[in-house]
């Protein structure tokens, strides 16, 4: 009876998985957001590095991992996976739950498995410095974590409301040497013009985008870096489900589910893209990629043709999305905010591979106050929906009297959050659900492809 299993470090992964290689349906080319013609690599060229942009594109199925990028993952992977024998006895299921914890890295989630592959990238092609945006503060702290390995200057727009409500984010950022700036900021033109609407908004992932692509076109000796969302990001997350994959062999499992929170789908991605491609192969494995009903992106969204950002600077991708002007509200603790969603992620959605399910936060939180009390680490709120997916999936197995295995990916600790928690013990959190009106005006300004 292991709680945990552990890989060694020279049983880490030297690959990582590209699920392009291997979908049913290719990808639809992302557009330029002027033209609507596909985008050339060389028009990306002034964004991101040519071997990103190569693996952005590849269907190469096994991508090999630098190894100055292994030395680096070596400091905190492989990460540990989990038995959740306690949480399993609590809820007297007969289920098996396995977790896969992230929240052990530096920044305290899955985050840096790409922040350092792409500071590395950039810095072999001469870039010095990155520009990015941030939401809660997890990517932001990844890239300054990895822009300071790999001596980049890394500048970060942080959506406001998140700038204000937690500064110890901005204080590791700072700390790793970032420079955080609250968005919608007057330093770019994006952000002026939000701000000449709304003097006071609180920001949103989607113009923090605007202003990070902006900064980053106006300099020749600056790139953007995505955190979520893109091909090449789910690449180095598949990191977590390779080996997870040779965890559960060792624990003599295969789970029948596998679960994981969706803001962009990066960990969601990470983990479940290497079963994906065992699905595909034929074997019968469910997965389930769990979003807020505050910013229910896939369960309520539209599979279209959307840009990236509010000020329509990114590139046009097809994906489900709530439309670009998607402005979630202040009040919602549970992260996870973005308009779009990974098109990999959309189109398996699609395609029937993919299942996906909403929670609102209330249930959420009172998961994670299950497993902090059951398994004593405490998820971040994004982590919390793919608890409450896997504890929902666990007591669906009681009813039914089912033996099942499942497999989910705790994507980080909420030691940063806990505000939010102080709110949900105090009953000060609404489970708010963003309104179909909302939603059905912001769809009809999807471009015209
Ligand atoms: C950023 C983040 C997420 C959401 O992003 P994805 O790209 O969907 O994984 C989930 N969990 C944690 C802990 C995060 O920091």
């Amino acid at each position: 009876m292991n709680n945990k299993i552990y890989l060694s470090e020279s049983d880490m992964p030297k690959e990582w998985y590209n699920i392009l290689a291997d979908m049913p349906t290719p990808l639809a080319p992302p557009l330029h957001p002027v033209t609507m013609q596909p985008m050339k690599p060389e028009e990306l060229g002034a964004l991101f590095p040519m071997a990103l942009l190569e693996q952005e594109m590849t269907s190469q199925r096994w991508i090999k991992i630098p190894e100055e990028v292994l030395d680096i993952y070596a400091l905190w992977r492989p990460s540990p996976l989990y038995r959740a024998y306690r949480l399993e006895e609590a809820l007297k299921t007969p289920a098996k739950i396995y977790y896969k914890y992230e929240g052990g890295s530096p920044a305290g989630s899955h985050k840096p498995n790409t922040a350092i592959p792409q500071a590395y990238y950039n810095k072999k092609e001469g870039i010095n410095r990155l520009a990015t945006e941030t939401g809660a503060g997890q990517w932001g702290s990844s890239l300054s974590f990895a822009g300071n390995i790999f001596g980049i200057e890394v500048i970060v727009y942080m959506v406001k409301v998140s700038y204000e409500q937690k500064p110890y984010r901005r204080i590791m950022m700072e700390t790793w040497g970032g420079k955080v700036i609250p968005s919608p900021s007057n330093l770019t033109a994006a952000g002026r013009a939000v701000l000449a609407q709304d003097p006071n908004s609180n920001g949103s992932l989607g113009i923090a985008i605007s202003e990070a692509v902006e900064d980053a076109i106006q300099r020749k000796d600056t790139h953007y870096a995505l955190g979520s969302v893109l091909n090449h990001v789910l690449l180095h997350q598949t990191i977590i489900g390779l080996e997870a994959q040779k965890q559960m062999k060792l624990a003599g499992a295969y789970p029948d589910v596998v679960i994981g929170c969706v803001g962009g789908g990066s960990n969601f991605g990470g983990i479940a893209m290497p079963f994906a491609q065992d699905k595909i192969n034929g074997k019968n494995v469910r997965l389930l990629a769990v979003e807020p009903a505050a910013c229910p992106t896939i369960t309520k969204g539209v599979y279209a043709y959307d840009y990236g950002d509010t000020a329509k600077m990114a590139p046009v991708v097809q994906m489900h999305t709530l439309g670009h002007d998607f402005m979630p509200p202040g009040i919602h603790a549970g992260g996870l905010r973005y308009h779009g969603m990974s098109p990999i992620i959309s189109r398996l959605v699609k395609d029937n591979l993919i299942d996906a399910v909403a929670y609102k936060q209330n249930p959420v939180f009172e998961a994670a106050l299950t497993f902090s009390r059951t398994e004593g680490i405490i998820p971040a709120p994004e982590a919390a929906h793919a608890v409450k997916g896997a504890i929902d999936e666990a007591l669906k197995a009681k009813e039914e009297g089912k033996e099942k295995t499942i497999l989910f990916c705790l994507s980080g600790h909420g030691h940063f959050d806990l505000a939010s928690y102080d709110k949900y013990l105090n009953g000060q959190l609404d489970d708010y659900e963003y309104p179909e009106a909302a939603i059905k005006e912001s769809l009809t300004k999807l471009p015209k492809v």
